[in-house]
């Protein structure tokens, strides 16, 4: 369905009204605390959902409002404008969960969509990032259901997640496209065991957890997908997740952009304002002209993924790879335009400089994008 240009500018203008008026003042507090509070959050979700926000990447299919490319496009643009906890609290969620049976649609599905559960995905271990061929944790076949051992590491709010998707083997001896299944893991599952809290550079108030499972018993209503599929249902979200992981971090830099404009008019050296210095003037071009090259790769992205193209695969790892790349470099030389001030956490650069930088490794490090883009163009 086709939006007009005035819905699109109101959604935009709904959007970003709510992202800089209710969520940005809230960001240093969380940032300093390294806590958003659980009460907080819900609030935020529901406010949210009210807005029509949440859920926005969703197809009707799975409870979504099916928006259109482009009307997708403009959410992207606006909830990025914050920072990492309060992004997530705006409901991008998981395009896995079409893998949802018909029991499992009421019991999971939809108190997500509503905002009322939270999920996430727990691949990662010690022994496993990259290389999830790699992975040790193991699910044996019992009456009923499966068990569970082993451990993962840096997932996502773990800690507050109703339903954990663990990816586990299932079969050591298979390649990996039959070796792992996904498990939702509950909560209050007494199998999970040793919930551990990182510290960690920025995305502070956005908490990354280390756990265990121990002889972990899931009932087969919570297999998600076909058993020995794991990593293909992993795989369904991941174009989105890499064209997000894009977003956020242009965003991130178009709001340090815009702060070193207005910095560079204002402040004066050797009698002249910073903005006619010739040598900040470039960086201020160059980041300029990267942004736009960012823009233009993870909207292509963003396109080819929501057609389901062939393309998306590679447009996806493009934009991924370019656009976090480019947020780190983009925000270095405001930190440089802004000298001194830009390394106090008086402003908000400093957090920019550390929540940009962990773009560049979860959802697939910039160098597992090169070789995915480097098959390709190889094999073309
Ligand atoms: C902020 C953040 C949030 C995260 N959230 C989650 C989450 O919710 N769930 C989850 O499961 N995980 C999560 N992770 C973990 C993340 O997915 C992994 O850290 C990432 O996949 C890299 O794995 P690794 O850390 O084991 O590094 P490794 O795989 O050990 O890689 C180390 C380095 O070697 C490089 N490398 C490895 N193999 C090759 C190769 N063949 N060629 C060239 N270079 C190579 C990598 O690019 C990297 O630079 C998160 C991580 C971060 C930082």
């Amino acid at each position: 369905m086709q939006w007009s240009v005035d819905e699109i500018a109101m959604l935009r203008e709904t959007t970003r009204r709510f992202v800089r008026e209710r969520l940005q003042p809230l960001e240093a507090k969380i940032d300093a605390d390294d806590a958003l509070p659980v009460v907080l959050d819900a609030a935020i979700r529901q406010e949210a959902k009210a807005l029509g926000i949440y859920g926005f990447n969703f197809p009707l299919s799975l409870g979504g409002p099916d928006l259109p490319t482009e009307a997708k496009a403009v959410i992207y643009e606006e909830i990025t404008q914050t920072s990492m906890p309060l992004v997530e609290a705006l409901g991008h969620l998981p395009l896995t969960l079409a893998y949802c049976s018909t029991t499992q649609r009421e019991s999971i599905l939809a108190p997500v969509v509503a905002g009322t559960k939270l999920i996430t995905y727990a691949l990662t271990e010690a022994a496993a990032g990259s290389d999830l061929s790699a992975i040790q944790t193991r699910a044996t076949r019992v009456e009923g259901g499966w068990r569970l051992t082993g451990s993962k590491q840096f997932i996502s709010n773990a800690e507050t997640a109703d339903f954990i998707v663990v990816l586990a083997c299932t079969d050591p001896t298979a390649k990996l496209k039959n070796k792992l299944t996904t498990f939702v893991v509950r909560q209050e599952n007494p199998g999970l065991k040793g919930m551990t809290r990182y510290k960690k550079m920025g995305w502070r108030g956005y908490q990354l957890n280390g756990f265990s499972l121990d002889d972990c018993f899931v009932p087969d209503e919570d297999v998600l997908g076909p058993v020995g599929e794991g990593f293909l249902v992993m795989m369904s979200c991941i174009n989105t997740d890499r064209v997000f992981s894009g977003y956020r971090a242009l965003g991130i830099a178009k709001r340090a952009q815009a702060l070193a404009l207005d910095y560079a008019k204002d402040r004066r050296a050797f009698g002249a304002r910073l903005a006619d210095h010739q040598a900040l003037q470039f960086m201020l071009a160059d980041n300029d002209v990267e942004l736009k090259a960012a823009s233009l790769l993870v909207k292509e992205a963003l396109v080819l993924t929501d057609q389901g193209m062939h393309d998306a695969r590679i447009a996806a790892s493009r934009a991924k790879l370019y656009a976090t790349e480019m947020g780190c470099r983009v925000v270095d030389r405001v930190m440089q335009i802004f000298g001194g001030m830009g390394y106090m956490t008086e402003l908000p650069i400093e957090r920019f400089y550390r929540d940009v930088r962990a773009f560049r490794i979860g959802e697939g490090t910039s160098e597992m994008q090169r070789l995915q883009i480097a098959r390709h163009i190889l094999s073309e």
